[in-house]
C-alpha cells in the first residue's frame, strides 16, 4: 500500500493526546478506521504576538507542558520560533503535507491568524476539528438566533444543547521525526527538561489532579469553593487554558455524579464557555467596557496610578486579604477565585484604577491567563460587563476576609509579616496595639473610597 501523505498537527491550546479531535483527524483514523494512516508532524510555533502579553509564569508553564507533551510522543514535537503564516506553509511544502490540523481558535487574534495561515497555505487545507470548549462559541443562542447577554439563561441553554462524546485515543500515531525535516531558515527551539518546571504542567499531571479532585473533593465543591484557606477548588484552570484537559472530558466524568458539588462545578465550566462566547460575539470587549457606568473623572492617572498599581501588585496595600492574594499571585502564578474578586474590586473601586490595568497585570502573572475569562471577570467585578455585579456593589476587603478566611490562615500563609497575629484579628492589623513590623499601614480608607465610588456612580 502506498504511504499516505503526512499531516501537520499544529498544537496551540490542545496540549494533550486524550480526547483530541484535531490529532485524531491528523492521523486519518477517524475517517478511514485505519490506525496511523497519515504520519503526523507535531508542531508548536512560538509566536511573539501571543507570547508578548504573557509573563514568565505562563511562559514557563507552557514550556514545561510542551516538554512533557514532547516526552509523551517520544521526542517528536517540533518547536519553532516565527510567525505561523511563514512557518506552516514552509513546513507543509518541505514534508509534502496533505493538510494542517487544528482545533478552532475563537479568540480575536487567533481567529484572524488562522485566516492568514489558511490563505498562506494555498492548496494545503487548514482542517479545523473541535475547539477548546464543550460547545463552540456561537452555538448557544436564543430562539431568534441572537446571543445571550446574561449568564443564567445561557447556562441553561448550554446544558440543554449538550456536547459530543470524547474523541477516542488514537490507536496508533506514526510521528514524523523533526530531525528528519529540513528546516531551511526556520529557527528551531529547544525544550526544557520535562522532569523540571511547573509541577502541575502537562497532561499526565492534569489528569491525575482531576482524578483526585473528582474522587475526593468535587462533592464538597459547592461549599468549599469559596474558602481560600482550604484546597477546595480543582486548580485546573491552567490545564483547561492550555488544553491539557478538555472540558468535555470533565463533563463526561461529571455526568455520573449527582452531587450538588458536581452541578456547581459544571456551572463554573459554563461560565468559562459563556465568556468565550461573549468575546467571540464582541472581540473589542477584551479591552473596552461593555457598558460605561461610572463618571470618567473618578479614575486616577499618572504617578498616582503607578503608585497605586505598584502597591497593589506587590501586596503592600495594608489590607491583609488583598495583600495575601496579590502575593499568592506573585509567588505561584495562581490566585483563588474569591480573592481574585476582592483584589479586583479593591483596585477598581478603592484605588480608582481602570479595570484594564488590573487585567493586564493578571495576564502577565497568571499561569491560567485567558483573555475571555480574564477580561470578562474583570468587567464583572468592575460592573461594566454583561451580567455584571452592579457598580455600587463594592467588596469590603475586611468582611470578605473574615467570612472566607475565618481563622486568618490564608493571610498568614502569604503575608509573613502577619504570622505573629493569631485568629481573625489578622484581617485588621490597624486595630492591634502596634502595627506588625514590616507590614504597611492601610494606603486608603475603604469606607471613604467607597463613598467616592458611589458618588461617581450616582453621577452617571
Ligand atoms: C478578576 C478575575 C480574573 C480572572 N481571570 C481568569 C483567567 O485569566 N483565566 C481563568 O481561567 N480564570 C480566570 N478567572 C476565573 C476564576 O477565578 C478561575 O478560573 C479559577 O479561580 C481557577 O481556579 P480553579 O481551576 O481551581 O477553579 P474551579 O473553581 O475548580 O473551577 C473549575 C474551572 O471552571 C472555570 N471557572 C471557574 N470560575 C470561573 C469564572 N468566574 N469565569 C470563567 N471560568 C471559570 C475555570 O476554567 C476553572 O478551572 C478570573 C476571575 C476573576 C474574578
Amino acid at each position: 500500500m502506498p504511504r499516505s501523505a503526512p499531516n501537520i498537527w499544529w498544537v496551540r491550546r490542545d496540549l494533550r493526546l486524550h480526547d483530541n479531535p484535531a490529532l485524531l483527524a491528523a492521523t486519518g483514523e477517524h475517517l478511514t478506521g485505519e490506525a496511523g494512516k497519515h504520519p503526523v508532524l507535531a508542531v508548536f510555533v512560538i509566536d511573539d504576538a501571543l507570547m508578548g502579553p504573557a509573563g514568565k509564569p505562563r511562559h514557563d508553564y507552557l514550556m514545561t507542558s510542551l516538554a512533557r507533551l514532547d516526552a509523551a510522543i517520544g521526542g517528536s514535537l517540533l518547536l519553532v520560533h516565527g510567525t505561523p503564516e511563514n512557518v506552516l506553509p514552509q513546513l507543509a511544502t518541505t514534508i509534502g503535507a496533505a493538510g494542517v490540523h487544528i482545533a478552532t481558535d475563537y479568540g480575536p487574534y487567533g481567529s484572524q491568524r488562522d485566516e492568514r495561515v489558511a490563505e498562506a497555505l494555498g492548496d494545503v487545507e487548514l482542517v479545523r476539528s473541535g475547539s477548546p470548549y464543550a460547545v463552540a462559541p456561537g452555538r448557544v443562542t436564543k430562539d431568534d438566533g441572537s446571543p445571550y447577554k446574561v449568564y443564567t439563561p445561557f447556562g441553561r441553554a448550554w446544558e440543554k444543547h449538550g456536547w459530543r462524546d470524547a474523541a477516542p485515543f488514537p490507536a496508533h500515531v506514526t510521528w514524523v521525526d523533526p530531525d528528519d525535516v529540513d528546516l531551511g531558515r526556520l529557527v528551531r527551539r529547544d525544550l526544557p527538561d520535562p522532569a523540571e518546571g511547573h509541577p502541575r504542567a502537562g497532561e499526565e499531571a492534569a489528569r491525575k489532579r482531576w482524578e483526585e479532585f473528582r474522587t475526593d473533593a468535587v462533592a464538597e465543591y459547592g461549599t468549599e469553593r469559596d474558602r481560600p484557606d482550604h484546597e477546595g477548588t480543582s486548580q485546573l484552570s491552567a490545564a483547561l487554558k492550555w488544553g491539557e484537559l478538555h472540558p468535555r472530558t470533565l463533563l463526561a466524568d461529571l455526568a455520573r455524579k449527582r452531587t450538588d458539588g458536581a452541578a456547581v462545578f459544571r456551572s463554573e465550566l459554563a461560565w468559562r464557555e459563556f465568556y468565550a462566547d461573549v468575546l467571540w460575539q464582541d472581540p473589542a470587549s477584551a479591552r473596552e467596557s461593555l457598558r460605561d457606568v461610572v463618571a470618567d473623572d473618578v479614575w486616577i492617572g499618572g504617578d498616582d496610578e503607578r503608585h497605586a498599581l505598584d502597591a497593589w501588585a506587590a501586596g503592600r496595600t495594608g489590607y491583609p486579604f488583598v495583600d495575601a492574594g496579590m502575593r499568592q499571585l506573585a509567588e505561584t502564578g495562581w490566585m483563588h477565585n474569591r480573592v481574585r474578586m476582592v483584589v479586583a474590586s479593591f483596585l477598581v473601586k478603592d484605588l480608582h484604577v481602570r479595570w484594564q490595568a488590573g487585567a493586564r497585570h493578571f495576564m502577565l502573572h497568571l499561569v491560567d491567563g485567558d483573555l475571555a475569562s480574564n477580561s470578562h471577570n474583570w468587567q464583572w467585578v468592575a460592573g461594566t460587563g454583561t451580567d455584571a455585579a452592579p457598580f455600587f456593589r463594592i467588596f469590603n476587603p475586611v468582611t470578605q476576609g473574615v467570612k472566607f478566611d475565618p481563622q486568618g490562615d490564608y493571610v498568614r500563609r502569604w503575608v509573613p509579616e502577619l504570622r505573629g497575629v493569631t485568629g481573625k484579628a489578622v484581617h485588621e492589623p490597624w486595630k492591634l496595639d502596634a502595627q506588625p513590623a514590616g507590614y504597611p499601614e492601610r494606603m486608603i480608607d475603604h469606607k471613604q473610597e467607597r463613598e467616592v465610588t458611589l458618588e461617581a456612580y450616582g453621577r452617571r
